[in-house]
């Protein structure tokens, strides 16, 4: 078997793995990606909500708010110039009465705080001219929250990575790894890769892949998020995204209503932890769920106005005791050449590009020899 010499090789052709390529490769180095599926992208990246998110949430300061708020300007700008579909149509968070108008400012404040802009409370008028059937006392407004094509999003991420050079290598996964002197030779099935530096960026698998790179203890929690979607006749009872107030577990933003760039619209993602990785459809939660968690936001829904969707897996870092942990983004404590970049749930998909520019700076970091 012949050994290739590059250097660096990325693990995981998700979002995260794709913009970490690109950037590194920006720089002027060589760059691999290992994906062990045929196609990029079929993990958490394409099955998520596809909202480009403005950042209003996360704790000041965490690595979520700061690559949210620099990846959704950098998600707008990328899809702009390379023809993905997107639209900058703004989401209201909804008081449903009174009582929570003073959670709405908390929220505002939390997102000016992150560097959000034009962040205003609306009332009903307001609410009303956009969303006629939605029900609310107030709202949150903000305007630089959108919606991306995430397949079209892959799509341009995967061709300006072959354009420059990056070599993505489809239905390869990482099986092992032999430490060398001058470097880390990475074992697939069918070849043996000489590298300076090794990314993790394998989503639900990184717990994985970090043990066969010989990395830091990685656990994942995956968390399903299910989606229940409006038939095609009743699409016209949502225009755009609306959101209740977050879900005071933490664990996530609430069963939200969006309209996505296709035209559909869905209402979730629920929060369920579990230990399968690739488990979508076991124990779907009824269509009686969505309609008792979105029927607050929209009065007039009935359960025959909706029907089940797809649904995701969140790789949390945190078991469902606990709110909050932020993506950990960082050099490994044990092998010098591996750069993590693990956790990565939402914002994930807004925060890629962001995320891709913080690995290639510390990848630079990693020894030559
Ligand atoms: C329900 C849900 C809703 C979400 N909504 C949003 C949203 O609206 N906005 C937002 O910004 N974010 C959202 N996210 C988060 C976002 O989808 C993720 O943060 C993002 O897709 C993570 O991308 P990734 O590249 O890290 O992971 P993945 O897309 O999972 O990619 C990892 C890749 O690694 C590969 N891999 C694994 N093991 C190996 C191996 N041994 N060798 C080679 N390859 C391997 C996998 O096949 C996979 O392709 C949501 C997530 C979920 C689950």
């Amino acid at each position: 078997m012949d050994t290739t010499r590059i250097d660096t090789a990325v693990i995981g052709a998700g979002v995260v793995g794709l913009a970490t390529a690109r950037a590194i490769a920006r720089g002027g180095r060589s760059v691999c990606v290992l994906e062990r599926d045929s196609r990029p992208g079929r993990g958490t990246s394409t099955r998520n909500s596809q909202v480009i998110h403005a950042g209003l949430y996360y704790p000041a300061n965490s690595v979520k708010a700061k690559d949210c708020v620099d990846g959704a300007r950098m998600l707008y700008e990328f899809c702009s110039t390379h023809g993905v579909p997107y639209a900058r149509c703004g989401k209201l968070v909804i008081a449903a009465d009174v009582t929570e108008i003073p959670a709405l400012e908390a929220l505002q404040s939390r997102g000016r705080d992150n560097g959000v802009e034009g962040l205003e409370i609306v009332d009903r008028g307001f609410i009303r001219a956009r969303e006629p059937h939605v029900s609310a006392a107030a709202a949150l407004y903000s305007p630089h929250t959108g919606i991306v094509d995430a397949e079209r999003l892959i799509a341009a991420l995967y061709r300006e990575c072959s354009e420059m050079g990056v070599i993505v290598l489809l239905g390869t996964p990482l099986v092992g790894m032999t430490e060398v002197t001058d470097g880390l030779e990475l074992a697939t099935s069918s070849e043996r890769i000489h590298v300076r530096s090794v990314v993790n960026a394998a989503g639900l698998y990184a717990d994985e892949v970090s043990a066969l790179l010989g990395g830091d203890e990685v656990t994942i929690y995956p968390c399903r998020g299910e989606y229940a979607e409006l038939v095609p006749t009743k699409r016209s009872l949502i225009n755009g995204l609306v959101y209740p107030l977050p879900d005071r577990s933490g664990h996530s933003l609430g069963v939200h209503a969006t309209r996505t760039i296709h035209g559909n619209v869905t209402f979730g993602p629920t929060v369920r932890f579990q230990t399968g990785k690739d488990d979508y459809e076991s124990d779907r939660l009824p269509l009686k769920y969505f309609l008792e968690h979105a029927r607050p936001l929209l009065p007039e829904l009935t359960l025959d106005d909706l029907r089940l969707g797809a649904s995701g897996i969140r790789p949390k870092l945190h078991p469902p005791g606990s709110s909050f942990a932020d993506f950990r983004i960082e050099r490994d404590g044990r092998c010098a050449r591996l750069v993590q970049a693990v956790g990565i749930e939402s914002p994930g998909l807004t925060a890629c590009l962001a995320i891709g520019a913080r690995v290639a700076k510390l990848v630079e970091g990693v020894p030559s020899d």
